[in-house]
């Protein structure tokens, strides 16, 4: 038996609530969610992180999830205020299922679901220190000093 409980859900080995399935993603929703209709966008094929999916499969995911985004804000589902999209993407991030996915919640006015940090209740850094993050992560993008603008996506 498959260990990995959404690639059960995907094959139809475990009992879930589908609203949206095609040949490359599943959307279902949450078995906890946080709001009412918290969805958990999924690719069907088994991978662990976000960044390991084929192109064209990242891509659908976000197709999938502007969709049904769309529809938590229409009025005929629940007629959400705001979205978040959600990834937590490896374990220090949160990661429970590894399983790569994306959580759609839907945020209402006094939903009670709040995002917190430590970092914000110190100062903000210096332009100096944001300056050199942005040069590591270039650097490790492959991305030129100046060619910020017309970096190639791969
Ligand atoms: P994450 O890996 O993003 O931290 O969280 C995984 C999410 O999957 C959690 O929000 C959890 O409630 C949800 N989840 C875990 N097991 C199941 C399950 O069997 N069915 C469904 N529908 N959701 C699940
Ligand atoms: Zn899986």
């Amino acid at each position: 038996m498959n260990e990995c409980i959404f690639c059960r859900i995907v094959a139809g080995e475990a009992p879930s609530s589908v609203v949206l399935r095609d040949e490359l993603m599943t959307a279902f929703l949450d078995i906890r969610p946080v709001t009412p209709g918290h969805l958990l966008v999924v690719p069907n094929a088994h991978v662990v992180f976000v960044q390991d999916l084929p192109d064209a499969t990242a891509a659908h995911l976000f197709e999938v999830a502007r969709r049904l985004a769309r529809a938590l804000r229409s009025t005929g589902a629940l007629r959400a205020d705001g979205i978040n999209f959600f990834a937590a993407d490896g374990e220090a991030a949160g990661q429970e299922v590894p399983h790569a996915h994306l959580h759609l919640i839907p945020r209402f006015s006094g939903d009670g679901f709040e995002i917190d940090a430590a970092a914000w209740r110190e100062a903000a850094p210096t332009r100096e220190h944001l300056d050199k993050s942005a040069a590591r992560i270039r650097a490790a993008a492959g991305v030129r000093q100046g060619d910020e603008l017309k970096a190639p996506i791969n």
